[in-house]
Parts: structure tokens; sequence; C-alpha cells
């Protein structure tokens, strides 16, 4: 196995866990969780031989159980904990799942498995993180942009798909990325539409999940705005998009829609949000132009998704520009920009003083 990070040589002692404290007892079945008060002691320490990390046992005082700091982790059970990392890294970089395996010495399942594991921390991290902000009072001002990105699963003229994206224009951040299937598309070729036609006699006919996608991004705005507030929603002239800002975020936001057809360049009202799709299109090899990177399932994309939005907002930097901060730093959804090995640490909890 070639790693790159196999001849870098491991400080003997490092990341001792000595400061962590359990916050609830990892057993389900255990009495602290139907009201019993959760005790705990510490019972020793080990240190784990894969990266000589010091890791800090406990017994549970209610069911008697034990478990270590090392049951929090990401990297719990993992037989290469050094995977989560560089697989994050690989998916926002524009490698495919199969060139990971390659390069990481894995099975493209583990790499799959790695892809749904990241999904679901990134979705988790990202959550707490706009909970803490609710309850901070939220957005109460501010523009706000959203447009649709178009691509496909499998097939580019049978199963489009749109990738609906919703941005705060001043730092980029990403409220939410969501994804919908869009129908076929017309005038196919005699041998799509037979294709088309079996598809449909054992699925049915493929719907347009335009609207239900970006009112999902609407509506993850709406729950992080203040009770009064007047924010500014830009997007292009969809005609469906007044009526569901309209519905979702009614009298808190004022709707600006310019055409899709003006010059893209930096003077056009929606740059920022043509600039973050334009990123998601370089970061993520699915959405990478007439390669063979395209997404094959919805379900994967949108796991990618949730993953490069945890970089996006956390991880890289604001812009050129700002390079020091973070999106969501300069959107006061985080105290500082944090990095990749921070966030993916820990399950279930933000890092410290983030
Ligand atoms: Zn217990």
């Amino acid at each position: 196995m070639q790693l790159p990070y196999a001849d870098i040589a491991t400080p003997r002692v490092h990341r001792v866990d000595r400061h962590f404290l359990p916050r609830s007892c990892p057993n389900p079945h255990c009495p602290s969780h139907a009201g019993e008060p959760f005790e705990y002691r510490r019972k020793g320490v080990f240190s784990r031989k894969v990266d000589l990390r010091t890791v800090q046992r406990f017994r549970c005082k209610p069911c008697g159980k034990g478990f270590s700091s090392q049951t929090f982790r990401l990297d719990y059970r993992l037989h290469k904990p050094w995977l989560p990392l560089a697989v994050f890294q690989g998916l926002v970089a524009k490698t495919t799942l199969r060139q990971a395996a390659r390069s990481l010495a894995a099975k493209l399942d583990t790499i799959a498995r790695h892809l749904d594991r990241l999904a679901l921390h990134a979705e988790e991290l990202h959550a707490l993180f706009l909970e803490r902000h609710r309850r901070a009072g939220g957005w109460s001002q501010g523009a706000f942009q959203l447009d649709e990105l178009e691509t496909f699963e499998t097939d580019r003229r049978l199963f489009p798909l749109t990738v609906p994206i919703l941005i705060q224009r001043e730092t980029r951040f990403v409220v939410r990325a969501d994804t919908g299937t869009l129908p076929a598309r017309g005038n196919l070729r005699p041998r799509d539409a037979a294709r088309r036609q079996a598809y449909e006699a054992l699925h049915g006919k493929r719907q347009s999940q335009s609207s239900e996608s970006v009112a999902r991004c609407l509506k993850a705005l709406a729950a992080q705005l203040a009770k009064r507030c007047l924010v500014h929603l830009q997007t292009d002239e969809k005609t469906s998009y007044r009526a569901l800002v309209r519905r979702h975020l009614g009298a808190s936001s004022d709707h600006q829609w310019t055409s899709s057809k003006a010059v893209r360049d930096r003077s056009n009202l929606l740059f920022p949000i043509n600039n973050v799709l334009a990123q998601a299109r370089d970061n993520l090899s699915r959405l990478v132009r007439r390669s063979w990177g395209h997404a094959k399932r919805r379900r994967r994309l949108q796991a990618q998704l949730a993953v490069w939005t945890l970089y996006r907002n956390y991880v890289r930097e604001r812009s050129h520009y700002f390079r020091r901060e973070s999106s969501a730093e300069a959107a006061g959804v985080a105290r500082r920009r944090v990095s990749a090995r921070e966030l993916l640490a820990w399950r279930g909890v933000l890092p410290a003083g983030v």
C-alpha cells in the first residue's frame, strides 16, 4: 500500500482524549435513558496500535457496561481509521469513488460505505450548526439566492435531475442543496423512446420533483429566519418560484427576479449563485460535464452534496479574497474556520470552540 501518509513519522503519543467527557451512555438499553441519572467512572486508558492515540476507558454505573472515548468517534470500529478523512478530501476534489478506491487501496464497496457514513455525519453536523444559529435568533436581514443546476442519473436524455441550491449572497453560505427528478427529455431517438417506454411500463412516468425540492430549500431558509425580518430572495424568472416563495417565506421576504438570459458575468445579479453552482461542478466528480463520472443513482449524488455542503461552508475559505474565514463564520453560523480533521473526529457533537 502506498499511502501519502505512510512516509510521515507519527509522534509517539498524540491527541490524548483526556478532555473528553461522555454526555450519555452508548448502551441503548441503559436505565440512564429511562430517567436514572447517568454516572460513570474512569477505568484506565489504552493506546491504539493503529494511530498511537491514547483512549480513555469508562464504566457506566447504572448499567455496569464499559465504553471508551473511542466509542463516540467517527472512526469507531474501523480497520482503516484514516479512510473517512481521505475519502472526504477525495470526494470534494473531483475524485470518483472508483479512483478513490484505487488510490487508497480499498474496495469500491468500502469507499461507497464511507460516502454514506460521511453524508449522514455531514447532515447531522450541518443540522447542529443551523439549530444553534436558530436558537441564537437566526438571520433578520440579508440577501439569499436560489438557482437550479441540471444534471442526470445514468442517462442524460432519459433520467435528468435538478439540483436546487440556496445560498446567502454575501458569504456564499450554502443553506441547503437538494435533488429531484425531472421528466425525460422530448424528441428522443427511436432507440431511446423504446427504452423510455420500457422504463415507464415498469416504474410509471418519471415526474418532475423540481417544486418539491425547491420547497425543501425554501423551508430550510424559513427555519433560519428571525421572527421579524425582511430578507431578499433573488432567483431567475421561473414562474413556479413566485408561488413557492410566497407560500414558504410569506411576508418575511421580498422576491426579486432577473432574466436567466441576461449575460452571466460579474455584473449579473445572480453572479454569486452561478459562481457557487460552478464551484459545485468543479468540486464534485458527479457534476463534471461530459465525463463518465456522472451520477448513476440520485441517492449517491444527494450524499455527495451533503458532504460538499459541509466542506463549502465550514472547511473551505470563503473566497479567494477572504482566505482566513469560512462562509459559515462570515454568516454567523460558526465561530471560526474548522479543519476537516476536526469535523470528522466526534459523532453527533460540534468540535470545541467552533
Ligand atoms: Zn449505561
